[in-house]
């Protein structure tokens, strides 16, 4: 069971998730589609299996602890463990015009519980089967405007978006991401996070001028790490240098 390389991508239906899923099946590996619509999963790994790749739809809702152990039960029964997890779903929110003043908490509880608190569950149920995989890697799919240092440098083209919700969501994942680098520094797995850059998807009506598969090469790039490569990093599009 272990010759077979396993890939689970969290919010894999459309977008960034759906490239990463197809790049991934590309190298061989078996790939796990998480959707927390099971139609549009099945459609999508329906697409990727089409295209020659093995690909299997798991219905997964982040946000819903039920699904989350759920998934883990299936991939523990069927592989016994798991190669790889990205962490990809993701949601954005704007109250208003997009102002710390018309922040509702309703609106910073719902992109927390998606983008931080979801990647949380969904890393802590898979950890025993991660552990169990030869070098497994874990990716989490964050974002430059998660870096305080971009957001409030005035010559810089972010300075001017000011809302709360999506971008605090992503500095906090970024931490979540250090943190779990940390804990598994003496393990062969590393953890680190994706800047995908800006890219066309339905999460800004497809205004990004980057497109979803060279998003996605930012997660298979870190999904597929050598020994010698390093953990807990934000890295991507224009952060090589380390940003
Ligand atoms: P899309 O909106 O195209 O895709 C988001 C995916 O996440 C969808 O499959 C969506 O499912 C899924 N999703 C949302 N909520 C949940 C949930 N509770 N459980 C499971 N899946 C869920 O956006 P992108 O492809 O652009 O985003 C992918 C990731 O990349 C996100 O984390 C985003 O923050 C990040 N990112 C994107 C950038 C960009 O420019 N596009 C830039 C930087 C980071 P459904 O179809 O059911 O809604």
């Amino acid at each position: 069971r272990m010759t077979t390389t396993i890939a689970l991508v969290t919010g894999a239906n459309k977008g960034i998730g759906l490239a990463t899923a197809r790049q991934l099946g590309a190298r061989g590996m078996t790939v796990l589609v998480g959707a927390r619509d099971a139609a549009r999963g099945r459609d999508a790994a329906d697409k990727l299996r089409a295209e020659g790749a093995e690909a299997r739809s798991v219905p997964l809702d982040v946000t819903d602890a039920a699904s989350v152990a759920a998934v883990a039960g299936l991939v523990e029964r069927e592989y016994g463990h798991l190669d790889v997890l990205v962490n990809n779903a993701g949601i954005i929110r704007a109250d208003g015009a997009g102002l710390p003043s018309e922040t509702t908490l309703d609106s910073l509880r719902e992109v927390y519980e998606t983008n931080v608190f979801g990647v949380v569950a969904v890393t802590n149920a898979l950890l025993p089967l991660l552990r169990r995989a030869p070098a497994a890697r874990i990716v989490n799919v964050s974002s430059e405007v998660g870096s305080i240092a971009v957001m409030t440098d005035p010559e810089g083209a972010l300075f001017a978006l000011t809302s709360i919700p999506y971008p605090s969501s992503k500095t906090a994942l970024n931490m979540v991401t250090a943190m779990y680098a940390k804990e598994l520094r003496d393990t062969p797995i590393k953890v680190n996070a994706a800047n995908p850059g800006y890219c066309a998807t339905d999460l800004n009506h497809h205004s990004g001028f980057r497109t979803p598969e060279e998003g996605a090469e930012v997660s298979v790039h870190l999904a597929t790490l050598p020994a010698d490569g390093p953990t807990g990093l934000l890295w991507g599009y224009q952060m090589d240098a380390g940003g």
